[in-house]
């Protein structure tokens, strides 16, 4: 089952209470390939980088089932640049710097032999990137995933409503609902947002967990209490890596499979940010997956009965 996953390939500085790197590999689309490959092979990638994007990171990627001829290298410019820096709750971040380079004049081209795949993640990117490919591929994927973020609300509304219309997930953390819909409850939110194209809507609230919304029923996911957030970057595309990762592999797209994707995704972003960028992520096994799987079901399960 193919899953095509467009997004960033990049470097990152990221700097959080408890420590500092300069330069990391980064990018929306590496967590996502990262996380997706523990469930489904290929995944079929497409994105830009430079020249200095390392060819070790392209290499373990591949190792991993993930297809890199939709990536295209421009052997003069370097890969698309950006920098975080955390508050002390973890939750929240400034961008102290974006510096698209690469991204710039990024025109994705989807390769003859990523056609047919069932699973489109469109991580996020510019909202015109994003219907490009939904405009390239000659059949509709089964699932289209989509991520974005404040950035392009408030730089591209109308494009990005635009793509809204073509997606069947849409993927956002609280603000970012609460900014597309103009509406400070969650739950009204959702409701003109499913109104806006997306059939489920998914809302992230960082280590608080997440909701998954779907006409009238709500979902509602824990997140792990961890002793020790290292690092959040990537914590979002791992959570969409793992939950269209999941999907995919079991080609069941319904509310009901959507719950325990969401779990799944869940445990994915768990793992990442426990170590900085995606060191953590790139040594999980399938027994630290499924051990995790259980700590989910533990902490949510209780007997009740009213007397
Ligand atoms: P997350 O923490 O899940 O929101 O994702 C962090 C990743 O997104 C970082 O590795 C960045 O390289 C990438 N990123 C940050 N800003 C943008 C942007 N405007 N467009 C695409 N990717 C971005």
């Amino acid at each position: 089952m193919a899953l095509i996953s467009v997004g960033t390939m990049a470097f990152d500085a990221i700097e959080t209470p408890f420590g500092k790197v300069d330069q990391i590999v980064g990018g929306s689309g590496t967590y996502v390939a990262y996380a997706a490959s523990n469930f489904v092979t290929p995944i079929q990638q497409i994105s830009i980088i430079g020249y200095d994007f390392p060819q070790e990171e392209l290499e373990q990627l591949k190792k991993r089932g993930v297809q890199l001829e939709g990536v295209e290298v421009v052997p003069d410019k370097k890969s698309f640049f950006w920098s975080g820096k955390y508050h002390l709750d973890m939750n929240t971040r400034d961008t102290l710097v974006t510096d698209l380079n690469v991204l710039a004049d990024f025109n994705p081209v989807v390769p003859e032999s990523y056609q047919g795949a069932e699973f489109l993640m469109l991580g996020n990117l510019s909202p015109n990137i994003q219907m490009s490919v939904i405009d390239q591929l000659k059949e509709r994927p089964k699932l289209i995933v989509m991520d974005t973020m404040n950035f392009w609300m408030d730089i591209a509304m109308d494009d990005l409503k635009a793509v809204l219309l073509k997606v069947d997930v849409l993927m956002i953390n609280d603000a970012e609902a609460r900014q597309l819909s103009g509406e400070p409850s969650l739950v009204k939110a959702a409701k003109l947002i499913l109104q806006m194209g997306p059939k489920f809507l998914v809302i992230k609230k960082g280590e608080h967990g997440a909701l998954l919304f779907h006409e009238n029923q709500v979902f509602a996911a824990p997140g792990l209490p961890l002793e020790e957030v290292f690092d959040p970057t990537g914590a979002g595309d791992s959570f969409a890596g793992g939950f269209i990762g999941y999907l995919a592999k079991t080609k069941d797209i319904s509310f009901n499979n959507m719950k325990t994707a969401i779990i799944v995704g869940s445990a994915c972003a768990s793992f990442c940010v426990e170590k900085f960028g995606p060191n953590r992520l790139r040594e999980v096994t399938r027994v630290d997956l499924e051990k995790r799987l259980a700590e989910f079901v533990q902490l949510v399960n209780f007997d009740i009965e009213l007397v």
